[in-house]
């Protein structure tokens, strides 16, 4: 065990007063109280240590967001210094401060240039509740206040507060509470799942277009604003085909609904590229933006607004009733502002395009391309799926699947790897900085994982 992460207090005394005061995230907490979670104690780059010593392999960024791994000091001392020298102020008052100045002058400039204005939230959730009111308030200012209904994808993830819930297409979350009126969904562009006897081509086009047959179904002159993830994640890690995104952005523009990218987990190099879209090459409207933005060191995030949308709010608009206490917070712009900076000056986003990107795809393909229990290969950049299929030639998915995927994941822990499973897949999407080597450890563990899940079915 490194020696910095010695434990202080005896493992099943952590879990048993986490038992006695915390809710966990989407989990059935009787059960996690039974079993006793992992307890991590620190990390350096790609690696996290638990409480008794045990050192895993982070395959997925935490959860898709420590870009530049752990143990960054350069991030430290850039909060520490904000800290002391002015710790919390807020944008209400006719004010702002050096530090969220600054990181927009340099976010700006990482940026395609029709964009020009942030307004910044403290996570994903919120940058996508900022999103419906932004979007709604837009088409108010425009006169066309009935324009309004927004839509998402089946299985899209946009966070778990009530609007982020809603947006998003996980039915078991909108079945717990979480629906609104005005909106609606189209379904995801899964060709392995969903492509029949199409080409990917064909399929990607076919998808794009439920959103052309939704929108005539509501009426244009009430749709808003159209809302994905460039590439699906939390449901599933799916690349639609080539096609997709330029048919897309056709029928929003020919309807005038807005595009709107969230790149919680796609921003800030996870592809090879800054953002996610332009890899996919599009042109949304707006961003919405957290995780990568601090390197998940602290809580940060925010909604980017095209150069059109914050003309109409601010010329126009005049006051728009939002706002957050912690919106722009110096903490979190000084973390921003190094996280960025490092992304940019070491190289990394360039790394991850060129070098170790196609690295980790290419061992990816070579390991896994003949595996039996492995049908499909998705991703690009620092991130990847694999599907597990029982046929991989017809594309038959197991019945179990979940389970089968959730196995494969407990023997990965086991291994001292964490990768993530999903709707039957293996979900990686490591830091930003892993070397070759790094590398090599996270397809040779994923490797012990699939091969035991194998052995184990049969
Ligand atoms: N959007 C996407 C695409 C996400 O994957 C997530 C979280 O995983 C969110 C939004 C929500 O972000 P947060 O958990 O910071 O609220």
């Amino acid at each position: 065990m490194n020696a910095q992460f010695q434990a202080k207090r005896e493992t099943s005394d952590y879990q048993a007063a986490d038992a006695a005061h915390h809710i966990h995230a989407f989990l059935d907490q009787k059960a996690l109280n039974a079993e006793g979670p992992r307890v991590i104690v620190g990390g350096e780059r790609l690696h996290l240590w638990d409480n008794d010593g045990k050192r895993y392999l982070d395959g997925m960024s935490g959860l898709w967001c420590t870009n530049l791994g752990y143990g960054r000091k350069d991030l430290a001392a850039a909060a520490t210094q904000q800290l002391e020298q002015l710790p919390y102020y807020n944008m209400f008052f006719h004010t702002t401060h050096p530090a969220v100045v600054e990181l927009s002058e340099l976010l700006f400039s990482l940026l395609p240039g029709h964009y020009s204005h942030a307004i910044y939230t403290n996570s994903g959730s919120e940058a996508n509740e900022v999103l419906i009111r932004t979007v709604r308030r837009f088409w108010q200012i425009q006169g066309k206040p009935e324009k309004k209904i927004m839509i998402g994808r089946w299985n899209g993830y946009h966070g778990s507060t009530l609007g982020a819930t809603a947006l998003g297409g996980m039915k078991f979350m909108h079945e717990m509470g979480g629906m609104l009126p005005d909106i609606a969904h189209i379904d995801e562009p899964y060709f392995f799942a969903n492509g029949g006897d199409l080409t990917p081509a064909e399929f990607g086009l076919r998808a794009a277009r439920q959103l052309e047959e939704k929108i005539l179904e509501l009426g244009a002159d009430k749709v808003a604003a159209f809302v994905a993830e460039p590439f699906q994640g939390a449901g599933g890690m799916i690349f639609p085909p080539e096609s997709y995104w330029p048919e897309i952005q056709r029928i929003c523009r020919k309807y005038d609904v807005l595009l709107c990218a969230d790149e919680v987990i796609g921003g800030f190099g996870r592809t090879g590229e800054w953002f996610a879209h332009e890899y996919f090459g599009f042109e949304p409207d707006t961003l919405s933006i957290a995780k990568g933005l601090t390197s998940g060191y602290i809580p940060m995030g925010g909604l980017i607004l095209s150069k059109r949308m914050a003309e109409a709010l601010v010329e126009q608009g005049g006051v728009f009733a939002h706002g957050l206490t912690y919106s722009g917070h110096p903490v979190a712009a000084a973390v921003a502002i190094a996280n960025l900076k490092a992304l940019r000056d070491e190289g990394v986003v360039a790394q991850v395009k060129n070098d170790t990107g196609p690295y980790l795809q290419q061992c990816l393909r070579e390991v896994f391309g003949n595996h039996p229990l492995v049908g499909d290969i998705q991703g690009t950049g620092f991130v990847a799926a694999l599907q597990l299929a029982e046929d991989k030639a017809t594309r038959k998915r197991f019945a179990n699947e979940n389970d089968i995927a959730w196995r494969c994941r407990t023997i990965g822990f086991e291994e001292g790897l964490i990768i993530r499973s999903t709707l039957g897949r293996m979900i990686m999407a490591p830091a930003l900085v892993a070397t070759r080597a790094e590398i090599d450890e996270l397809v040779g563990k994923t490797r012990i994982a699939v091969d035991r899940t194998a052995q184990e079915l049969g």
